[in-house]
């Protein structure tokens, strides 16, 4: 099987990650990895169907954090350096007051206009206070990552939750979104749909349905000016970063891809199997982690988080 490696298309990419040193694997034994976080000095993520979430140390290596995590999926700090999940199988976006206890939670939405979330799938805070996520079904249509139920909202909708509590939708005719982030300036919000990935009972990508990133304009809770900034292939956009210059991070079915400013694949790291979701943490806030299937891996680069950055953290 081909080892991880690196991938330059482009001379942009040099620099970016340290190539003499090859993704490294430090966590297997999982079946789906997602929602990287670095927290406390600690790599969190959640294993899905397993129900539980993991925290890992350069010397502890991978143990088990909650041992029911109810179906967790995607994972970030929010602007006090706390842990935002969300959860599918409470379908609701809460705060980890404490992330090794499940009871110390607060509910940041669980509903809009009366009705039950689907599955808030990930989740991203913005400087102004305000929480934005994303509603696919992956946690209600199978029992795989969640529990089997209708949705009631009935349709894939982009939320965002402002300080008063109040859940607005932002974007209403994404297939599945997913991943979220926004530009440096926080002026703009980059939005995955995956689409072309029905859900954990349905195998197999039908290139015909969405596997792309759009990009809004943000003003207040009020996107404008959808456009698609980039098809990701192969396989689907799922979770994505943006780096302190702009740069997007996605994962994709190889690895993780990088994208310039103007949507075009610079690099990648490659990976054998299909991957999720990243974040970048560590000591210096350099160290990218990355859930790709039953695995994580961590990569060194010289490049940040811009959300982080903009809080003054790592
Ligand atoms: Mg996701």
């Amino acid at each position: 099987m081909t080892a991880p490696h690196f991938i330059t298309v482009d001379p942009q990419f040099d620099g970016f990650v340290d190539t003499s040193h090859p993704p490294e694997l430090i966590a297997d034994g999982c079946i789906w990895t997602e929602g990287p976080v670095w927290h406390g000095g600690q790599l969190f993520f959640n294993d899905i169907p397993n129900k539980r979430m993991m925290r890992w140390t350069d010397g502890a290596g991978a143990q088990v954090a909650l041992p029911n995590s109810e179906f967790a999926n995607g994972n970030t700090l929010d602007l006090n350096g706390q842990i935002l999940s969300c959860e599918h199988g409470g379908r609701r976006v809460i705060r980890r007051a404490d992330p090794m206890d499940p009871e110390a939670v607060d509910v940041i939405a669980d509903r809009f206009d009366g009705k039950r979330l689907n599955s808030p799938n990930d989740v991203v805070a913005r400087s102004d206070g305000s929480i934005w996520f994303t509603d696919p079904p992956y946690g209600i249509n199978s029992d795989v990552e969640g529990y089997p139920a209708d949705s009631e909202i009935g349709g894939n909708y982009v939320f965002c939750v402002t300080p008063d509590g109040t859940v607005h939708d932002v974007a209403t005719d994404f297939d599945k979104p997913n991943g979220l982030a926004f530009s440096p300036d926080e002026r703009r919000l980059y939005v995955a749909d995956s689409g072309a990935i029905k859900g954990a009972s349905f195998p197999g990508i039908d290139y015909s349905l969405p596997h792309h990133i759009r990009v809004f304009d943000v003003d207040g809770v009020t996107l404008s000016n959808s456009r698609v900034f980039a098809v990701v292939a192969p396989g689907v956009p799922d979770g994505l970063r943006i780096d302190h210059e702009g740069y997007v991070w996605t994962s994709a079915l190889d690895g993780v891809h990088c994208l310039s400013a103007d949507g075009a694949l610079i690099g990648k790291i490659w990976l054998p199997q299909q991957t999720s979701n990243l974040c970048f943490g560590g000591s210096d806030g350099q160290t990218m982690f990355i859930t790709s299937s039953d695995k994580v891996y961590r990569v060194e680069s010289t490049r940040r988080d811009a959300a982080q950055v903009l809080k003054g953290s790592n």
